[in-house]
């Protein structure tokens, strides 16, 4: 569901006149506090929508999705960025700005992840799989003795490769949840 960039009214009705409540809808819900807006489990799924609404806005992600699993792909996706530049960046010291908007990005993104109620030992475990990817083709790239130059190709086009795989990964985790919902119902 998208998010209401302007506050709405609350999706409720009277049921004696059937006319609709005017009081304003919670951020990240389509009811008021009276009709439902403080319930724990509302305020809940509400931040959590909060929260990947400003993660997929950073990253460019779509967010009409299960927001725990789009929030940990958001912070493997910005944990990978910030590796590879973090590795690209003592080779190539231009690269230092870009190196700290990643990092910026990651404890943002984390933090997004943190405050929608995602556990924090699945927070980690997203950062160390990424950190894990990273190893791993490192390994390739001091194996094959490559120039600096060539590193660094391999290394962009192999980042590439991974965030391409993490999305095709998310995709596949999208549309087997969005069949399990259908299934619910
Ligand atoms: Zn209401």
């Amino acid at each position: 569901m998208p998010l209401n960039e302007n506050q709405t009214t609350c999706s409720a009705r009277s049921k004696n006149s059937g006319e609709r409540c005017k009081n304003p809808a919670i951020k990240g819900a389509t009811v008021c506090r009276i009709h439902g807006g403080s319930s724990p489990a509302v305020r809940r799924r509400a931040n959590e929508r909060v929260q990947l609404e400003k993660a997929s806005k950073l990253l460019g992600i779509p967010a009409d999705v299960e927001p725990t699993e789009a929030l940990l792909h958001a912070v493997r996706v910005s944990a990978g960025d910030m590796l590879t530049l973090g590795e690209m960046v003592n080779e190539e010291t231009s690269l230092r700005p870009a190196y700290e908007r990643a990092v910026d990005r990651m404890a943002k993104v984390s933090k997004m992840a943190l405050d929608a109620g995602v556990a924090e030992r699945r927070v980690n475990m997203a950062e160390r799989q990424a950190a894990d990817m990273m190893r791993v083709l490192q390994a390739g790239l001091d194996a094959a003795q490559l120039s600096v130059e060539q590193q660094a190709l391999a290394r962009e086009a192999m980042a590439a490769e991974v965030r391409r795989l993490d999305h095709a990964a998310y995709e596949a985790n999208r549309r087997f949840n969005k069949s399990m919902e259908r299934d619910d119902v």
